[in-house]
């Protein structure tokens, strides 16, 4: 009987020490040492229901569950690509991993099937911008909703991949979010700078409200997971210099959270800045007059703004010198359009 009792204890033990057998994120789920492949539901409201595609790697192992989501915005096809492609990567084996990546391409479906930038066309709502979502609103709401419960309730590191839209000319960047709890920043600190993207935005001024968090970055960060944002490719085109930054940069955040045991070579010492925009006045034509990327001077013409008989053009100065972080990629322009964002350079935190 002692035997029975303490074989059964030492059962209980060893289940307790593997928090997940199988891990589940809405409809995949894998046992230790495999993938999985499924959908996250977004159940029908005051308009249709819809599916996120979403991948799981169940490592060998216990470890860190880190969340990769793309395609908020689902015509920022660099980053949906880099995360396509890492589904599938041969540098990562279900068999040696330690830990579990959750892998979601495309957030925004009917965006991304629709070619429609900044928004779902459902309801024209941007979906990084409604979390933590609502059970009784609209499609992007709902699925705020389901990925706050299914990726980021599930995560304890997250990292929200976007890319410069259809209209914008972006420079690759990181944004590292300060939350004020000294612990999660030093750690999401760590994984921005080994993410390894030569130039982090400092954001320190994302909602502290759990419930009105807006952004998935930030919806993560809130809830306690070290998490970051970044953002490579531009204006429609997938050049693989984009891609290879944000699948390799999430790589390089895997073997430094010691999910994998890939070795790479030290990133270049990261440009810290803050950013500034600048708004469009008036609808219009926009002429640009900087590329980005270019170092410019406290007013310094970045383009102006027309009618569309090219009359009446205004200028556009650089609120504060700085680097171009993205500028207006199209001639089309909206009152209050962002037209470019400086990044202010600082010391390093
Ligand atoms: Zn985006």
């Amino acid at each position: 009987m002692k035997i029975m009792y303490w074989l059964a204890a030492a059962a209980v033990l060893w289940v307790q020490a593997d928090a997940h057998p199988t891990f589940s994120v809405g409809t995949a789920t894998a046992a230790r040492g495999h993938r999985a492949l499924g959908v996250i539901h977004v159940p029908p409201g005051s308009d249709a229901a819809y599916d996120i595609p979403v991948a799981l790697v169940h490592g060998a192992r216990p470890g860190p569950v880190l969340a990769v989501v793309s395609g908020a915005h689902g015509t920022e096809y660099a980053s949906i690509v880099a995360v396509e492609e890492l589904i599938t990567s041969p540098h990562i084996d279900p068999a040696t991993l330690a830990g579990t990546l959750i892998l979601v391409p495309i957030v925004n479906v009917n965006s991304f099937d629709k070619m429609t930038p900044h928004v779902n066309p459902t309801d024209n709502k941007s979906m990084n911008r409604f979390y933590p979502g609502s059970a009784g609103g609209t499609q992007t709401d709902r699925a705020a909703l389901a990925v706050t419960r299914e990726v980021v309730d599930k995560c304890d590191h997250l990292i929200d991949l976007h890319g410069g839209d259809l209209d914008e000319n972006l420079r690759p960047y990181s944004y590292w979010t300060v939350t004020g709890n000294k612990a999660q920043d030093d750690a999401s600190k760590l994984m921005v700078m080994a993410f390894g993207l030569d130039h982090i935005i400092i954001a320190a001024d994302r909602p502290k409200d759990p419930n009105a968090s807006r952004y998935l970055e930030n919806t993560a960060s809130v809830r306690g997971k070290a998490s970051f944002a970044a953002e490579a490719g531009r204006s429609g085109p997938v050049d693989r210099s984009d891609v290879r930054l944000l699948e390799e940069g999430v790589r390089r955040v895997m073997a430094h959270l010691k999910m994998t045991r890939e070795t790479f070579a030290a990133p270049r010492p990261a440009v810290w800045v803050e950013t500034v925009t600048v708004a469009a006045e008036r609808d219009g034509m926009f002429w640009p007059a900087v590329d980005r990327d270019a170092k410019v001077a406290k007013g310094a013409r970045l383009g102006a703004v027309s009618d569309l008989l090219h009359q009446g053009a205004q200028d556009i100065v650089a609120p504060d010198a700085g680097i171009v972080m993205f500028v207006r990629a199209l001639p089309t322009v909206h009152k209050g359009d962002t037209i470019a964002s400086i990044g202010v350079i600082k010391p390093a935190p």
